[in-house]
Formats: C-alpha cells, sequence, structure tokens
C-alpha cells in the first residue's frame, strides 16, 4: 500500500530521527530496519563481528608482561626456555637453506608445503612409530593454525565438540569464536577419563560430536599423559561413534624420564577402522623454536583436501624460509643432537620444582607431577580460588596462571599452572618458595 503523501516523512530537516523512530509533524513511524540497524554515528568499534567480541584477551599474555618487572619469578609462561635454542644450529640450516634452495626459500610455494620438508616429517613421526605419507602432511603456522583449520573447514555454528577438561585455552577460543557447542570430559592424572567420555556418548541427551580435541601427552595444563590402553579405547570409541580424534602433540618429544607411549595416530592398525578418525597435530615451537611459526596437520584424504583450501585463504603458505630452514636442521640431524641438552635442562629445573613443592606447598597444595613437558597442574586443598592467591603472589614477586581460564565449563578455581621451561632451577625453588608465602600471606 503506497502512503498518503501527508504520512510520508518529507526530506526536510524538521524530520527528526530519535530511538529508531523517525518524527515529523505528529507523524511517528518505526525507521526502515536498514535505518534504524544503523549506528547513529559510524565507528570502526561497533563493525567488529560478534563472534570476535569478547572472547577476552588471553590471560597469559597478561602475565607474561609481568616478567619485565625486575625480580620477579615467572613460573606463568609456556614458552621454551629461550636459552636452550639452537642458535648456532638454526643459523647454519638458514644458511644452507638460502644458499641451496634460494627459490624454495624465497618464492611462493605449495600451500601444503614443501614436498622435502613434508618428507621429513613423514619420517620423524615413523621413528616415534607412526607411520604416515608425505601426502598426510599439511605444514602449517604452528599446531595452533592447524587446529583453526580443522575447525573452519569441519564445524559449523552449532555442531558439538568435545574437549578435556581442563584443556588448552587456544582451541577453547577457535570453538568459541567459531559458535560451536563444546562439551567437556574429566582429566585425571591419566589424562582423558575415556570412561566418563563414553557415558557421555552413550547418553541419548549428548548431541552427536563431530570432533574431540585432546593433548594426550604431557598435555597443557595438567601435564597428564595417557597410557596406551586410553588411547586404544579413545581410538575405539571414535569408530563406535563416529567422531574425528584431533591429537595435539606439541610436547611429546619432550620426555626427560620413563617410556614414550605412542601416538594416538600411531596406534590405528590396531583398531579396525579408525585411520580415517584420526588427525595428529605436531609443532616444532617447543623442540626447535616457536618464532619459526611452523607446525604440521596429519590428515586423511578427505579431512586434508579442505584444509588446505582453508589455509590457501589464509596466507597462501607457510613461509619457504621456515620450511626449508627446518628441512635442512632435520636433515642434518641437529633435532636428535639437541634435543638432550632441552631434556637435560628440563628434567633438572622439573626435579628443582617438584622438591620445592615437596617442600613449601606439599600441606596446602596437590600436584600432578609429570615425566616430560613444560608444566605442573596444581589445586589448592582447602579449595580456595587461585586467583585470589595471584595478588599476594605477585607482591611475592612470582606469577603462575590460575587454572579456572583451561575449563569450557564447570571450572575449578583451585587450580594452577606452574611452568617449570623458563627459570633457571634456582628460580624454580625461589618461585615455588614465594607461592609458599604468598598462601600463608593470603590465609593470614
Ligand atoms: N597446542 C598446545 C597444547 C599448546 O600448549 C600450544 C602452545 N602453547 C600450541 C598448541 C601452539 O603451538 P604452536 O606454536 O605450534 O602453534
Amino acid at each position: 500500500m503506497r502512503l498518503a503523501g501527508r504520512e510520508r516523512p518529507a526530506p526536510s530537516c524538521s524530520v527528526a530521527v530519535r530511538a529508531g523512530m523517525v518524527h515529523h509533524r505528529g507523524y511517528h513511524r518505526p525507521l526502515p530496519p536498514r535505518l534504524a540497524a544503523r549506528p547513529p554515528m559510524r565507528d570502526p568499534a561497533s563493525f567488529i563481528a560478534p563472534a570476535y567480541l569478547n572472547i577476552g584477551e588471553s590471560l597469559v599474555r597478561e602475565l607474561s608482561k609481568l616478567m619485565s618487572v625486575p625480580g620477579m619469578v615467572s613460573l606463568a609462561g609456556g614458552y621454551p626456555g629461550p636459552e636452550l635454542f639452537d642458535r648456532d644450529g638454526v643459523r647454519e640450516a638458514a644458511d644452507a637453506a638460502l644458499r641451496d634452495m634460494p627459490v624454495a626459500c624465497l618464492q611462493y610455494g605449495p600451500t601444503d608445503g614443501l614436498p622435502g620438508v613434508r618428507e621429513a616429517v613423514a619420517k620423524l613421526l615413523a621413528a616415534r612409530g607412526t607411520r604416515c605419507s608425505p601426502d598426510d602432511v599439511l605444514m602449517t603456522g604452528g599446531s595452533q593454525q592447524g587446529f583453526d583449520l580443522l575447525v573452519r573447514t569441519l564445524l559449523a555454528p552449532g555442531d558439538t565438540a568435545i574437549v578435556e577438561r581442563p584443556t588448552y585455552t587456544g582451541p577453547l577460543r577457535v570453538l568459541k569464536v567459531a559458535g560451536v557447542r563444546t562439551l567437556t570430559v574429566g582429566v585425571d592424572a591419566h589424562g582423558l577419563d575415556v570412561e566418563e567420555l563414553e557415558a557421555l556418548l552413550r547418553d541419548p541427551a549428548t548431541p552427536r560430536p563431530k570432533l574431540l580435541y585432546v593433548v594426550p601427552t604431557f598435555a597443557n595444563p595438567s601435564g597428564a599423559t595417557m597410557p596406551r590402553a586410553r588411547r586404544l579405547k579413545l581410538l575405539a570409541l571414535a569408530v563406535e561413534h563416529g567422531f574425528v580424534i584431533v591429537e595435539d602433540d606439541p610436547y611429546g618429544q619432550l620426555r626427560f624420564d620413563g617410556e614414550h607411549e605412542p601416538h594416538v595416530a600411531g596406534l590405528v592398525d590396531e583398531v579396525p577402522g579408525s585411520k580415517q578418525w584420526v588427525v595428529h597435530l605436531g609443532s616444532f615451537s617447543k623442540v626447535i623454536a616457536p618464532g619459526l611459526r611452523l607446525g604440521y596437520t596429519v590428515a586423511p584424504p578427505d579431512i586434508r583436501r579442505p584444509c588446505v583450501l582453508a589455509k590457501q585463504l589464509d596466507d597462501i603458505s607457510s613461509p619457504g624460509f621456515t620450511q626449508a630452514t627446518v628441512q635442512r636442521y632435520l636433515a642434518a640431524g641437529r633435532l636428535d643432537a639437541h634435543l638432550p641438552t632441552i631434556l637435560g635442562a628440563y628434567r633438572e629445573r622439573a626435579g628443582a620444582m617438584r622438591d620445592a613443592i615437596a617442600q613449601h606447598l606439599a600441606d596446602r597444595v596437590d600436584f600432578n607431577i609429570p615425566q616430560g613437558g613444560m608444566f605442573m597442574w596444581g589445586r589448592l586443598r582447602d579449595g580456595t580460588s587461585t586467583r585470589t592467591l595471584l595478588p599476594h603472589a605477585i607482591e611475592e614477586k612470582v606469577t603462575f596462571v590460575p587454572g579456572d581460564i583451561y575449563y569450557a565449563d564447570r571450572a575449578d578455581a583451585a587450580t594452577m599452572r606452574l611452568s617449570f621451561s623458563t627459570p633457571s632451577p634456582e628460580q624454580v625453588r625461589e618461585g615455588v618458595a614465594r607461592i609458599g608465602r604468598a598462601i600463608a600471606r593470603m590465609h593470614a
């Protein structure tokens, strides 16, 4: 129906637009939706897509800023010890890469990665008992990008994923941005509780998950490692219920005591039908250097293909220079040669932390003591929130990460993550002693 002339707002300056209404000589109408939705002033801050509002700054990053405070001992960061970087080895590998593979280093390259580095990754995994073809490997900007590509290509808003409770914060945020419904399964000293997972999957009220994200070895933050039996059970559940296991393994090579567990991806031959359900994410961040920003995703063809497409949209390819450098580094045997140095240092630091915990915290905090990785996970026995403890700790000049940030739901606020990778053994001892003083101060 056409508006009568009198009702139609004249394009004059006497037309007032307030609160989504047009007001003109006794005529009051809602603005057309296109105009009503428009903010009164255009402001780039108002353009931000809803998914990216309120995803929160990473507390770990905030805490890492305190690292520059003189005298502060940081047990918060999850960074490799910077003095442990194999600077000479990386420099020589970079020189060799530029000298021998200048075009691969400097030209655009294949989205899935340089063939030579994909071969090297397949060899690296074979040495750990996981068979894959270089064709299954996709080189990524760290393991973090691998997970983002999987979520973007496999999950639509409203789909369901399962994560550990607690789990690494990166995937929690990726899933949140993607609008994915995230369910959780508890973790004990032996990692993901597969009995709880089975009960969740069997519950008819549980929406069918498409994906389960797990860090089976020296998990961030729990430090826990799943034994072989749990890994096999997880594979069997993936086959039975039809979900993709995303095995994130940035810490697996950092075992300084005990025997290696096989990758979940290394057990697929023992569980018929499971190969198509497993994706393995690896990284050079913790064993060479995170500044290289190089990791890899090993996935069945149907999953890998869309990830390559998504990566093409992201960054075309991971940097040829760092890929060629890593290829040269591995070919020169530098990883095997240097890893014992890193492991020796982490063994000493973890030992210092274990002893200091026994001395200063044993009557107040329960701890999970791992045989590798970078983290120890604790819980204040009286249930006090570690957020309450943190300001006292900062006054004592020590930082840790309050555990609640690692939960998608049912957060246990009494938990905390301590990292032993960056501080020296002396700093570890002093840092733990300061946490003991902070707890005493909090209760004073
Ligand atoms: N996964 C886990 C469990 C991590 O702890 C981290 C780093 N803190 C990452 C992935 C990210 O690793 P990358 O540098 O390979 O992206």
